[in-house]
């Protein structure tokens, strides 16, 4: 038995039926990521703490390294953070370790979750499974190539503008970013508080209802999470979609979309229809600036996020080779200059100008505002629908140093995904087809802030009547 490309929930059953042990399983996977993870790169460090296997789902996991767990070393793929070791476990790595989750190893991911490649790790890219030369998209790029690549039964990522729904797409999988404050943050090394949410990378859509009933729910740790009563997700799943109502905005099908990708939205439309979804059109008229206002508000709260790293408390320390003027900021300067990478000086310098007195009011202040329009726009269209169906990504995965000399082809690349993380509301990626050249498409499904279980239940039909999940890359 091939057990470490089973599902999550396959793999139960075999552990049920006794046919094999999740001893057997975890180290199935471990030789796994030892055969292919120096092709793909997805883990950026094995787990020094094994897991103990006294029961529960026992499930090998990837964790994104942006998730303080106890006694390990956690970086968030950046030198400033080198030899931090997290004193604590964060809330949901908490409720993975309870849930009997067997932890593997750290995934990669852009440096603080500031891309959309994974290429901006200091220890270096990830590539795609399914094409090495190309990005297994970002920032959470290691997690959805770990499942992908069969390196991991499932991994956890982050989503500040896209950051687990991109990458699922561009590996073939299926990610979720849920409702703001569904999903503890605590010990979520931060990138932008107010966008940031945690959520599972999976195989398929029950895999997905299943890790999310693991790590939903109230945390007074986390000021922002929600204290209100986690349904059971796997309900959700049931194959029917008669009589639900499908918006599909009509900007996100304009210029700019690949031609591959529209036409296997097009499809995966005519499919829901088929199966008695009722597809209307919405307006979201504010849906161009996403872009630009998530640039200001991620960067704002980013410059401020990251002040904390100054040698001081954690990671990494540079002493000035030569005493300049004040020894404590001189080891600042030394410190935050060699221990940054440029994507992370970039968010530095453009957040904090969008913060400083005088520009306050004319670009954080205003990008909120815009928020809000954005928020508006879709509260209108979930009072004539269910949910809002878009592609994921405008784009297949693009080639690795393709876009990176060029950081604002590279962060249009979440122009869909960045309306979800800006209103709050839930959003989902499940595979819908493939390019011409191999590569996985995927569809977004956005739905009304906690209603996760209305994106399971449609994407689980679309699932269930198609076949792209099951697809495995050639390694
Ligand atoms: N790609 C977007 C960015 O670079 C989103 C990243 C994320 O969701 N963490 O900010």
């Amino acid at each position: 038995m091939n057990l470490p490309q089973l599902t999550a929930h396959d793999l139960l059953d075999v552990f049920k039926s006794g046919k094999a042990s999740p001893k057997e399983a975890y180290e199935d996977v471990l030789r796994r990521i030892k055969a292919v993870d120096p092709k793909v790169k997805a883990y950026v460090r094995p787990a020094k703490n094994q897991p103990d296997f006294k029961g529960g789902f026992q499930i090998p996991i990837a964790l994104k390294d942006n998730l303080c767990t106890k006694q390990e070393e956690i970086t968030c793929a950046s030198r400033i953070l080198k030899g931090f070791i997290s004193p604590y476990d964060a809330g949901v790595v908490e409720k993975v370790k309870k849930s009997g989750g067997a932890v593997l190893g750290f995934a990669n991911q852009d440096e603080f979750a500031f891309g959309s490649s994974c290429e901006t790790s200091c220890y270096g890219p990830t590539f795609n499974p399914w094409d090495l030369q190309c990005v297994p998209g970002g920032s959470s790029g290691g997690s959805a190539a770990a499942v992908a690549a069969d390196e991991a039964v499932w991994a956890l990522g982050s989503d500040t503008g896209g950051s687990i729904r991109q990458p699922a797409s561009f590996c073939g999988i299926v990610g979720l970013k849920p409702t703001y404050g569904r999903v503890s943050r605590y010990g979520l090394i931060a990138f932008a508080s107010s966008l940031d949410q945690i959520g599972p990378l999976t195989k398929d859509v029950r895999d997905c209802a299943l890790l999310l009933n693991i790590i939903a729910g109230y945390d007074e740790r986390d000021s922002t999470c929600v204290n209100e009563p986690v349904p059971d997700y796997t309900k959700a799943l049931v194959n029917d979609v008669r009589g639900l109502k499908i918006g599909v905005p009509k900007e996100a099908f304009a210029e700019g979309l690949d031609a591959q990708v529209r036409v296997s939205l097009e499809a995966a439309i005519d499919l829901l229809k088929k199966l008695g979804a009722v597809v209307t059109q919405v307006h979201l008229p504010h849906t161009p600036y996403a872009v630009a206002t998530y640039y200001i508000v991620a960067t704002a709260e980013a410059s401020s996020n990251l002040a904390r790293f100054d040698g001081v408390r954690y990671g990494l320390r540079v002493q000035p080779a030569r005493a300049r003027k004040n020894a404590l900021v001189d080891m600042y300067e030394e410190t935050r200059s060699k221990g940054f990478g440029a994507e992370a000086k970039r968010r530095i310098m453009l957040g904090t100008y969008a913060l400083s007195s005088g520009y306050y009011d004319a670009y954080y202040l205003r990008g909120q505002k815009v928020r809000t329009l954005i928020k508006n726009d879709l509260d209108e269209a979930f009072k004539v629908c269910d949910v809002v169906l878009t592609p994921t990504s405008p784009t297949v995965a693009f080639k690795v140093g393709e876009k990176m000399s060029d950081p604002l082809s590279m962060y249009l690349s979440d122009i869909y995904t960045i309306p979800a993380n800006l209103a709050g509301i839930p959003a989902i990626s499940v595979p819908c087809g493939f390019s011409k050249g191999g590569l996985p498409i995927g569809m977004q499904l956005m739905g009304k802030a906690f209603d996760e279980e209305m994106l399971l239940r449609v994407s689980y039909t679309y699932e269930q009547n198609t076949e792209w999940h099951t697809r495995k890359p050639n390694l």
